[in-house]
Parts: structure tokens; sequence; C-alpha cells
């Protein structure tokens, strides 16, 4: 049995006051959360003041990137060692942000992915469509590429310590969400897809949903059999919201 997972990721928004201010707010309704894993990944800045916030607490934490290299001469990066020691429990990878803003391709996300279990983080890997890609019917295509990049990287059994994120990116910040059938079925397919490889990874692979989840459509979503959660942008910056779509996983 799968549990559901949901995660917050809080993008370069916020202050330290701010920060400190909705870890407080969520920390005090965590209680009302039975079921469902909780985490949250705040700006890198914030990880020193989210760990002494959030150790001791049911409510985990994560970083929202991470460098492909192990330490060097990499002005500016952060590395997966450095994360563990700030308790990370997850980290982001290949979000549509980072593929986009960023120049990130799959061969560079395989490597971030890699390096991230090697070094005891569970990655969130993120996969996913534009809208030009979806509207040519090549959700699946696309999908099967940035998902064999992970697997002929590093193989399938790197996926029994990582989690899926499927974020359609016409879904992301704009506030159009994927049905939940349109969720379903790609849910559907990438699990199918890692099954090919072994069928008890693929079963137990937690896949979570992103793109304008709230709390208002995400119980139809998580009631979807292979959608095991969400990665929650804008909303997850709302502790009321948050703790609400929490709930609704449960
Ligand atoms: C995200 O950035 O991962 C995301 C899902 O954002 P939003 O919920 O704001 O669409």
């Amino acid at each position: 049995m799968r549990q559901k997972l949901i995660v917050g990721n809080w993008k370069m928004h916020g202050s330290r006051a701010s920060v400190n201010a909705l870890i407080a707010d969520i920390r005090q309704g965590i209680a009302i959360v039975k079921t469902t894993q909780v985490a949250v990944c705040p700006p890198v800045i914030f990880l020193g003041d989210v760990e002494a916030l959030l150790k001791g607490t049911p409510i985990a934490w994560g970083a929202q990137n991470l460098c492909d290299q192990p330490s060097g001469a990499y002005t500016g990066e952060i590395s997966a060692d450095m994360l563990r020691e700030f308790g990370c429990r997850y980290v982001i990878v290949g979000h549509s942000e980072r593929r986009a803003l960023y120049g990130e391709g799959d061969v560079l996300v395989a490597r971030k992915y890699a390096l991230a279990v090697k070094s005891g983080l569970i990655p969130i890997f993120c996969v996913g469509e534009l809208l030009a890609e979806r509207e040519a019917g090549q959700t699946e295509a696309v999908v099967a590429r940035q998902l064999d990049a992970v697997l002929n990287h590093s193989g399938v059994t790197a996926l029994q310590q990582g989690v899926v994120a499927y974020e359609p990116v016409w879904a992301i910040g704009t506030g159009k969400t994927a049905t939940p059938e349109q969720a379903q079925q790609v849910h559907a397919f990438i699990r199918e897809r890692v099954a090919r490889h072994d069928a008890t990874i693929g079963a137990g692979l937690q896949i979570l949903y992103g793109g304008s989840v709230k709390a208002a459509n995400a119980a139809e979503l998580f009631r979807m059999p292979d959608i095991d959660g969400g990665l929650i942008g804008g909303a997850s910056l709302n502790a009321v919201e948050f703790l609400a779509i929490c709930q609704a996983a449960g």
C-alpha cells in the first residue's frame, strides 16, 4: 500500500521572517493530518532555520535543486552531502522551471538524480509535457523520454529510492489543473513503464501530481488510483490551504 505524500515547493518566495511564520503555522496545524507524509522545500538559504524548527516533528524538509557534482570548484552550487548535513530528506530534481529557465536537460537531471540517491536523499523527479506537446499528442513520448533518461543512467532500482512528480508544464502556476482523468492516465503510464523493468518497483512507486493543486481540487485528484499525493507550488505558501490539501490526501 503506497502512502500519500504532499510536498510544498516554496520556490524563491518569502523572507526569513515569513518562512519562520509559515513553518510555525504548519507545525501548529499538522496534528490534524493523520496518515499523509508531509514535506516542505524552502529556498536553500533557509534550511538551517527550517531544520531547527521542524526537527522532531512529523514534517520532513528538502531542497529544490542540487549540484550534479559531489564537491569542488562549482561556484554557487550546493552539494547533495551539504543538503544531508542540514537534515534534508528530499530534493526536487528536473523541475520544469529549471529545465526551461536554466537549460537543464535530461542527462543533467539524470546525473542529479543519481547523486541524490547516492547521498541518501530521496529525489522528487519531475516530468511533464508542454502545452504544445500535449496538443500534438506527444505527452506520453515526452514523459517516456524524461523517465528513460533516469532509468538508463541509474537502472530501475534507483526508482525504488525516489519519487516521481508528474507536472504538466501548462498547469504549473497557471491556475489550469489537469482533470483527474488526464492526470490519472499519465500516472498509470509512468507506473506501467517502470513496471516493465520491475513489477514490484512499479507498484510501489510514489507518483505525485503537480500543477495548480489547491484545497478545492485536491480530493478529486488524490482519489485517482495512481495519484499518490501532490507537489504543491503556490498553494503551499498559505498554511491553511496547504494543511487542507494534506488533509484531502488523508
Ligand atoms: C510546482 O511548481 O511544482 C507547482 C506545482 O506549482 P503550482 O502548484 O503553483 O502550479
